[in-house]
């Protein structure tokens, strides 16, 4: 992808900054694929008529409570390293470019050029700052996109309010739920049409981001050998970037082919093979149903089943296109009433075409534990439909009880798929139920579990990530050495805003841990937090600021705020997974659920700058 007659590091004639060639992405006419076609049949796009009657009652909660607690435990995940770092490797990419190691001074280093950094990009440049280097570890930019390339892959926030500067670039994705490939297109469309490709060092892993008190800079360290001293650094490395593996004993015995789903290996021909896949999270409900078409035949090893709501893909219409069009800032105005929409209904994407169609209306003001109640059972509502959903579509019993899941509804990442659950009645799959406790063990055939051995040539790890992993926070240290991984151990995770932690001036963390806002569409928190970054930055410009920090009292009161909106909110939240780290976590450590406060909080500090220090240059 990189063209070889222009250097990989070259000085820009007009601004004497440096640019850079180093995008390596591997076109592969292997690497291929698409997300989820339009399907015909009434039966699979529609969920059964929701029982009016069905409440979160004793009977129900008592077998809520027995599901819940027969996992508890039982998540033992492992990161890939040692013998399993060469489930890292990146299959998408051509080697690196080779380059000098950089070892200057720019205003801005990014670690990561997904979403987040392509936004930072895009507005820090527009508000006049264009020093900016980012940093990442892939050969192209995309981040989510870039790695998740398996089958099926797709969004599961509708493509015109998920996709960011739709209204600035001029594109319509094809597709109501666009796939992967598409986005992973799309960020390149984005870099190409701004000027990213410029300032992105790919192949370039941030080992070390190191302040100096002396000197007010910042030395973000890399695998390339850089050293390169900045002003400010912001980690926009994202939350579901770690890949792991479930510990199994005997994993490292399988002797057929192995990869888990976030590097997908186009290598491995899948065509009539005996394939297993293990986990059923939202990563594997979309490439179950095309591994099936594939497989001789596919095992599905699940412990925990996932929730399963209607897609109802659509393609965009030619019609669609005209009109919005014709509307200049139609993705914008979308993306607000999707938020609304998905806010009022208990953050539950609504199938069809609601976004067009009318909001929730206001509700009447109801107590906090009346709310709670209802949100309970409303939400028991859903799961119940879930649930019928799956009678009615798998045709074998066993079979159907075994996928029917029994927690809070939205305590897991809901999934929405239409061909999933048809796929069970195929006489190619099986479904292998291993809850409570998950995979007993691997050996050289396969899997093997309750004494059956299952002969296997390919096996997929669909094990998701490290949620909101602090591989990176581990890599930041203060003017002492102290990292911010070693702070959080110490005092508990403390931001503020979730973007900005006591004694780390200029940085900006970006999607972490108590993100405020924390939307179940990521692109609303990307958005928002972006043009925080661009407002603070434009702020210190003006008032001649070098550098800024936060009081440690306000980063104490938005720790308090985020543990007691968690607290407050738990019970809606009753099951083991990512979001409450798997119930291990303290309160407000991870997912922010203190709503439309966050906007309050945010105008505060942005109308007084009261949680803020600001010095001059040294
Ligand atoms: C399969 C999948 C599907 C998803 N679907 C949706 C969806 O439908 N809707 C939704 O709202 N969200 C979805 N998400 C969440 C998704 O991660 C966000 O929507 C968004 O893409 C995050 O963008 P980001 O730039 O913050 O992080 P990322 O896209 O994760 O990008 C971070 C980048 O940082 C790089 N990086 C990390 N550490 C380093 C380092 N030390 N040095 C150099 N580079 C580094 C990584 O390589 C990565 O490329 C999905 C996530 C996954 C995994």
């Amino acid at each position: 992808m990189s063209s070889s007659a222009v250097p990989a590091v070259r000085i820009d004639a007009g601004t004497g900054h440096k640019v850079f060639n180093t995008r390596a992405a591997k076109a592969s006419a292997r690497i291929v694929g698409k997300g989820y076609d339009v399907l015909d049949d009434p039966d699979l796009v529609s969920m059964p008529e929701a029982k009016r009657d069905v409440r979160f009652d004793d009977e129900a909660q008592a077998h809520q409570r027995s599901f819940i607690e027969a996992r508890r435990g039982t998540d033992d995940y492992m990161p890939m390293e040692g013998k399993f770092d060469h489930y890292l490797e990146d299959h998408y990419s051509a080697e690196p470019i080779e380059r000098e190691a950089l070892t200057d001074e720019c205003e801005v280093v990014v670690v990561g050029a997904g979403f987040s950094g392509l936004l930072l990009w895009y507005k820090l440049s527009k508000a006049g700052f264009t020093d900016i280097r980012f940093c990442e570890r892939g050969g192209d930019v995309g981040g989510t996109w870039y790695w998740n390339r398996y089958p099926g892959v797709a969004c599961d926030v509708e493509s015109y309010a998920y996709m960011p500067l739709l209204d600035e670039t001029g594109y319509f994705p094809n597709q109501k739920y666009a796939s992967g490939f598409e986005i992973f297109e799309y960020c390149q469309l984005i870099a190409e049409r701004f000027g990213f490709y410029d300032h992105c060092l790919f192949h370039t892993e941030v080992t070390g981001v190191n302040w100096d008190d002396a000197t007010q800079r910042w030395t973000v360290s890399t695998a390339r050998g850089d050293a390169m001293r900045a002003r400010f650094v912001m980690l926009a490395n994202g939350i579901l970037t770690t890949p792991r593996l479930a510990r199994i004993e005997g994993m490292e015995t399988f002797a057929g082919q192995s990869f888990h789903t976030s590097r997908w290996d186009y290598n491995v021909d899948l065509a009539g093979k005996r394939i297993g896949i293990i986990g059923t999270g939202a990563t594997a409900v979309q490439a179950i149903p095309e591994l099936a078409k594939e497989a001789g035949h596919l095992h599905v090893f699940q412990r925990t089943p996932s929730t399963i709501e209607v897609r109802d893909q659509r393609s965009t219409t030619p019609e669609q296109i005209e009109r919005w069009s014709q509307q200049p800032g139609w993705a914008l105005a979308r993306r607000a009433r999707v938020a609304e929409i998905l806010d009022g209904r208990g953050r539950q994407p609504t199938a069809g075409n609601a976004a067009e169609g009318a909001a929730p209306s206001d509700r009447p003001r109801l107590s906090r534990e009346e709310r709670t109640k209802r949100q309970l059972d409303k939400g028991y509502r859903i799961m119940q439909q879930i649930r019928d959903r799956i009678d009615a579509i798998v045709e074998d019993p066993k079979t159907a009880a075994a996928l029917k899941p029994y927690y809070a509804y939205a305590c897991k990442r809901p999934t929405f798929h239409d061909e999933y659950l048809p796929t069970f009645n195929r006489p190619n799959v099986t479904l292998v139920d291993v809850a409570p406790i998950g995979v007993q063990a691997i050996n050289e055939r396969g899997v093997v579990h309750d004494g059956v051995q299952y002969d296997l040539d390919v096996l997929i790890y669909a094990t998701g990530f490290d949620f909101m992993s602090r591989e990176n926070m581990a890599r930041v240290t203060d003017g002492d050495g102290r990292t911010i991984a070693d702070k959080w151990s110490e005092q508990g995770t403390r931001t503020f805003l979730g973007l900005h932690t006591a004694g780390f001036p200029n940085l900006f963390i970006l999607v972490g841990p108590q993100a405020s806002g924390g939307k179940f569409n990521f692109t609303e928190t990307i958005e928002e937090q972006t043009d925080y970054v661009v407002w603070l930055l434009s702020t210190m410009r003006e008032n001649g600021h070098h550098a800024v920090d936060v009081r440690d009292q306000d980063e104490a009161d938005w720790a308090q705020h985020c543990a007691d909106a968690d607290r407050a909110t738990e019970p809606l939240r009753d099951c083991l997974g990512n979001f409450n780290g798997y119930g291990r976590t303290e309160p407000g450590s991870l997912v922010y659920y203190g709503g439309r406060e966050s906007e309050r909080r945010q105008a505060w500090a942005q109308e007084t700058l009261q949680p803020y220090v600001f010095t001059t240059a040294p």
